[in-house]
């Protein structure tokens, strides 16, 4: 498969600073470099120290390209790539900060709400 080159998307300094600010939150000790590719699947890439965010999530959204960048920085916060409770704990702290309140379906969350409940995202696949 060819390497997916990276993406200059207008988004992309937003990510960076969402990216940045999750990182000092959640203490770790570098900032994680954003990048944008056109591929199925997000990941953390500890060798370039970076995220890979999909280019179908920027399209959901703002709200869940943000919700999804901070997915990926906390995989370096819990130093693994599972999504145990402690996981999911601080993620949901991150995401409070943005006033964005998670429903979870496993892994990930299915629906982003508002502090009054209101529905900001939701998966629809
Ligand atoms: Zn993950």
């Amino acid at each position: 498969m060819p390497i997916k080159k990276n993406i200059n998307h207008p988004i992309l300094k937003e990510l960076q600073e969402v990216a940045d600010f999750t990182a000092k939150f959640l203490g770790i000790n570098f900032n994680p470099t954003v990048n944008i590719r056109d591929q199925q699947k997000g990941r953390t890439d500890s060798k370039t120290k970076s995220v890979i965010i999909p280019l179908w999530a920027i399209n959901e959204g703002d709200v869940y390209a943000w919700a999804y960048t901070i997915h990926e920085v906390n995989h370096y916060a819990c130093n693994n790539w599972g999504h145990s409770k402690s996981f999911k704990d601080k993620e949901r702290r991150v995401l409070a900060e943005f006033n964005l309140f998670p429903v979870y379906k496993k892994a990930y969350a299915c629906e982003l709400k508002s502090k009054s409940g209101q529905t900001i995202w939701k998966q629809y696949w």
